[in-house]
């Protein structure tokens, strides 16, 4: 990875350097080995912090939101999972592609940060820990899918027979146990909203669940706001979740994010499909559940 470390930095002093880009979005190290965070350059003599190692698990595309309303150019590095969210967002209108230098890298896998956090803690020794984070070991599109540049050897996508195997399950239950099973799972859910942070395709201006006039939703952690927050959520996602894991990796207290995605991938898949989302940008092409035609055969709405 250090090859690819000093690849990343040579091009990212070029593009500041020749004023291609004015922002280079990457990787800093935090104060233990197994922090790596995103990091704004923003001059050439920025450029020596950046690292790419292991733990560069950060999916990104999501800081590209921050530059949503400025004129900036900006380069970044992307895995795999951050260039489908860098799709989800020009499919979003969110950004121009022509603002952005994707300096693309195949990526092995990365190491959970948060695991290693705890083991190093000593409070909450994680008996072996997983040679590749969780969201990493489905991974179906390691290599990135959109770039200017790609760097790094060519990676296969992991195994795929787990991937819907919790869902399977799940649909197997009774409509009474499948409730119960959401009832305990998700009165766990504190409304930190770090979830809908962390997401990429998060990405309204205006949140249902910041609004105050109306009040949408309510704020208590009581299970019927929480199943709202948890429905509304979903349903935002149907068609638009680029399966990058990053909601549940961030989730304080283990909700199972990921099982709601993927039973959402699965069904649009199944009936608007095949289809993965975020896998190709074509200006102009909607996605599915992106475009309301008035002769829709669906009279829902
Ligand atoms: S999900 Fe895929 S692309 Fe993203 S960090 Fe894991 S292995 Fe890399
Ligand atoms: S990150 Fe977890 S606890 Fe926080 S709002 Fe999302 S699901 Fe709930
Ligand atoms: S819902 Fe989760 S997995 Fe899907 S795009 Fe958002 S952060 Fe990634």
């Amino acid at each position: 990875m250090k090859a690819i470390e000093n690849q990343i930095k040579e091009i990212a002093a070029r593009l500041l350097q020749s004023g291609e880009v004015n922002i280079f979005l990457a990787w800093e190290k935090g104060d233990y080995e197994y922090q790596s965070k995103p990091y704004f350059a923003r001059s050439v003599d920025d450029v020596d912090k950046i690292v790419f190692d292991q733990y560069c698990i950060h999916n990104l595309s999501n800081s590209l939101l921050k530059f949503r309303d400025s004129s900036d150019k900006i380069g970044l590095v992307v895995k795999g999972c951050d260039s489908r969210g860098i799709v989800r967002l020009l499919q979003d209108n969110q950004i121009e592609r022509s603002r952005l230098y994707i300096v693309g890298v195949a990526c092995p896998g990365m190491k959970d940060p948060l695991l290693a956090m705890k083991n190093h803690s000593g409070l909450f020794k994680v008996e072996t820990e997983p040679e590749v984070a969780a969201k990493c070991q489905t991974c179906r599109y390691p290599n990135p899918v959109i770039y200017d540049e790609l760097l790094g050897d060519q990676q296969a996508p992991r195994p795929q027979e787990a991937r819907y195997a919790q869902v399977d399950a799940i649909e197997q239950m009774t409509a009474d146990e499948r409730y119960k099973f959401f009832e305990d799972t998700l009165s766990k859910c504190i409304r930190c909203y770090a979830c809908r942070q962390a997401c990429v395709a998060c990405n309204c201006r205006l949140c249902i669940f910041d609004e105050m006039r109306p009040q949408w939703v309510g704020r208590e952690t009581s299970i019927s706001d929480n199943m709202m927050y948890h429905l509304v959520r979903a349903s935002h996602m149907a068609g638009r979740c680029i399966e990058c894991g990053e909601c549940e990796r961030v989730c304080p207290v283990n909700i199972p994010l990921m099982l709601i995605n993927r039973k959402l991938i699965k069904d649009v898949d199944k009936f608007f499909g095949p289809y993965d989302a975020g896998i190709k940008y074509e200006e102009g092409v909607k996605p599915p559940l992106s475009l309301y035609q008035e002769n829709d055969p669906d009279n829902f709405i």
